[in-house]
């Protein structure tokens, strides 16, 4: 699988070329607000490699997966979610177009912050 695909808006974002409020980034993850966010936090956690959906995983995408998965809480609380249990944030990952999918780049979803939400 390329490593980008140049027709991506979230490659695009990744590699700069649309504008982005990034949180966070290193060589393998790019983290960005969400531009029509769902909760007072809501951000998404992608993959820099051009990785369709979860649909696509395999093996060797465990590690990256669980960086992923285990950088989500710390920047839950960076980005201003209190603290677990009376805090706490929700993680989603739509899948296809039955997930609910609407961006065809693996990306995973942090929502939280005070309630009630705008959707959710
Ligand atoms: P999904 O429906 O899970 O594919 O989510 C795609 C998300 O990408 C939606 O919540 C959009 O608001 C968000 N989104 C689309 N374009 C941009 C963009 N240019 N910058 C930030 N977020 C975006
Ligand atoms: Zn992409």
């Amino acid at each position: 699988m390329a490593s980008t695909d140049p027709n991506c808006i979230f490659c695009k974002i990744i590699e700069g070329k649309i504008p982005s409020r990034k949180v966070y980034e290193d060589d393998e993850i790019f983290v960005f607000h969400d531009i029509a966010p769902w909760a007072p936090v809501h951000f998404m956690i992608v993959p820099k490699k051009h990785i369709p959906s979860m649909a696509q995983l395999t093996p060797d995408d465990a590690a990256l997966m669980g960086r992923i998965m285990t950088l989500a809480p710390k920047l839950a609380l960076d980005e201003g979610c209190r603290p677990y249990p009376d805090g706490g944030f929700r993680v989603v990952v739509n899948t296809g177009n039955e997930g609910g999918q609407e961006v065809h780049h693996l990306h995973v979803h942090v929502m939280g912050g005070p309630r009630p939400w705008l959707r959710g």
